[in-house]
């Protein structure tokens, strides 16, 4: 409350000494995130992402009065998915949008301030469709990754190029999706801006930068393929891990394979901060390509697995790797939600929250982790692992005292025979789109609760010959993918992360492919593939209020306080990876219309109200 009044202060002497310049924001205002109404700075509402707020203006009494504001349609002909979590700031969106644009939007109003249209050159390589996730906001500017893998800092009050600058080749595969993320750090008390890169699917080794978020030079930059060289300020820095890579094998000449040049590892989730221990915690990608055996025997370090890096210098201090020598693509890089934990016995942890792709939710030590030093991947810090979805083929639970998976025999496909190109097929579940995919769950310390938006299905996978060529897709497997249950392929479930329970759920027909957000108003919103937005009881799961809006939603919600009103805001615009690699699933989703806009809602006022 006492620092709730005293930002108040602040940001009114702000506005009576510069009239009507809009406020610029600090790393005070940002870790600051989670408990200002105000604002929404950061993906996933403050360092801890727990996507979590703390108003109760909407609440589960009066939710089924929410009407729309305003919406706002991103125009083009170009549409396809819309993923963003917007950002709000002073009294504007900043909401990106497909094809790397960014909007400034009049909170009140919906009235376009300005708009960020990115020249993309011919021949960018996205796998997963041309989304963006957000932006981030420091000082007078806003950030946004490109898909012709470079970053962007915007004036935010004109949205004018300030810096651009290029970190990968675009051709061979390099790529960006995510909001990239400002951290402090404690050690040199510089403010930094953390980002990562996609390319997975293309063999690119993948690697987080940290940048001056002033003038866009980069500080360091960490690759997380084992024994690839990093840099700082410019010149080669250490190599990740073991330089001898013994997680990756070696041909009978003594080279390590060609997979280990091509590795993946890509970081293309946005970064959690645990700014008590002055910790970087990422999610890392697949190892590349898809298919095992060509980086077998070994693990495939630092692939599928969740990374902590000192913002310092870009050292990896630690690892968590959820899916050894990954050959399902199940990787890493789903959100890290930071949280107090208490285990079975009562202890309090602070740790950390992990659903895979591989259908395991994941409790992790946040302390014992970074605090490790060099001593990595030694999988002590786990606390809990319980699966967060049914039917999962390939493993039968996480070993607590090892950290490693209980693989099912049989669940890595075979190479292909002698002389054919294919091998036979397996059927595997999760597939690798995921128990759940990127799109973040939410935490609330209210209910003690996750709200996790994942799904049931299933495919049929095999291996393929496999070789590496710039630019072309390099997987070495093959895949359809299919449903598991007549009735269902979404499922929003509420988790228990002490003892794994599932509290309640929720199905839905379609793929569940948005982020999830509660609040303090009792209350979890998400969007569903066929248009919805819907509010669910946090402690029941009874679905409270819901509103058709045009086409699928796959972004992630926002909420915000505006003259004594919340506001509920997102973007509505169906795409993403399901309609472009899903099988069975495409076909599902085929009638879902295409679209691109941004819609806030808020309850309708008392005289309307009382007029019906
Ligand atoms: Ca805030
Ligand atoms: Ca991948």
């Amino acid at each position: 409350m006492k620092l709730k009044a005293r930002i108040l202060a602040a940001s009114l002497l702000t506005f009576s000494m510069v009239g009507t310049a809009l406020a610029d924001v600090s790393w005070e205002d940002i870790v600051n995130d989670a408990q200002t109404t105000e604002d929404v700075l950061m993906y996933g509402f403050g360092p801890d992402a727990q996507r979590y707020s703390p108003l109760t203006k909407i609440n589960t009494e009066n939710v089924d009065d929410l009407v729309p504001a305003w919406s706002f349609s991103f125009g083009d002909e170009r549409q396809r998915g819309q993923e963003v979590q917007a950002i709000v700031h002073d009294g504007v969106i900043y909401a990106t949008a497909s094809y790397s644009r960014m909007f400034a939007l009049d909170a009140k109003t919906g009235k376009k301030l300005w708009q960020f249209s990115a020249r993309l050159p011919e021949g960018i390589r996205p796998c997963c469709d041309v989304v963006n996730r957000g932006a981030a906001i420091y000082g007078d500017k806003v950030y946004m990754g490109l898909l012709d893998a470079s970053i962007v800092a915007l004036d935010k009050n004109t949205g004018k190029v300030i810096w651009r600058k290029r970190f990968g080749d675009y051709k061979v595969g390099y790529t960006m999706t995510g909001a990239p993320t400002i951290i402090h750090d404690k050690k040199s008390g510089r403010d930094l801006l953390i980002h990562g890169s996609s390319g997975d699917e293309f063999g690119i080794v993948g690697k987080l930068y940290a940048r001056d978020p002033e003038t866009g030079e980069e500080v360091w930059m960490r690759p997380l393929v084992q024994g690839h060289v990093g840099r700082y300020m410019g010149e080669p820095s250490t190599p990740t891990g073991d330089p001898n890579a013994p997680s990756w094998p070696r041909d009978e000449n003594g080279e390590l394979v060609e997979a280990w040049r091509h590795g993946g590892g890509a970081p293309w989730q946005s970064a959690s901060f645990d700014v008590e221990t002055n910790t970087i915690i990422i999610g890392a990608g697949n190892p590349a390509p898809w298919n095992g055996w060509t980086r077998w025997p070994g693990d495939s370090l630092f692939t599928s697995g969740q990374a902590y890096v000192d913002p310092s210098n870009g050292e990896l201090i630690g690892f968590y790797q959820h899916t050894p020598n990954d050959a399902w693509d199940f990787s890493g890089n789903n959100e890290i939600i930071l949280f107090d934990y208490t285990d079975k016995e009562g202890q309090k942890h602070r740790a950390g929250a992990h659903a895979d792709r591989n259908g395991f939710f994941y409790v992790t030590d946040i302390d014992a982790r970074s605090k490790r030093g060099g001593d990595i991947n030694r999988p002590t810090a786990l606390l809990n692992a319980f699966p967060f979805v049914d039917k999962i083929t390939w493993a039968e639970g996480i070993d607590l005292k090892t950290g490693r998976p209980i693989e099912v025999q049989g669940q890595r496909p075979p190479p292909p025979a002698e002389g054919e190109k294919r091998g036979a097929s397996v059927q595997v579940s999760p597939p690798f789109l995921g128990g759940k995919n990127w799109n973040p769950m939410s935490y609330s310390p209210d209910t003690g609760l996750f709200y996790v938006p994942a799904n049931h299905w299933t495919e049929d996978y095999w291996t393929e010959q496999v070789t590496y060529s710039p630019g072309a897709a390099y997987l070495g497997m093959g895949f359809t993918i299919k449903r598991l249950f007549e009735d269902h392929v979404g499922l929003l479930r509420a988790m228990n992360p002490t003892t794994g329970e599932v509290v309640w759920e929720h199905k839905e027909e379609l793929p569940l492919w948005a982020g999830t957000m509660t609040t303090a108003g009792n209350l979890v919103f998400t969007g569903t593939s066929d248009g919805y937005m819907k509010a669910f009881h946090a402690e029941t799961g009874e679905e409270l209020w819901s509103f058709q809006t045009g086409s699928g939603i796959i972004s992630c919600p926002v909420t915000w306080e505006m003259d004594g009103e919340q506001y509920i805001g997102f973007a509505s615009g169906y795409g993403g990876a399901v309609p472009l690699w899903g099988g069975d699933m495409a076909k599902l989703t085929r009638e879902v219309s295409q679209g691109g806009s941004f819609w806030v809602f808020k309850i309708k006022n008392i005289e309307q109200a009382s007029a019906q």
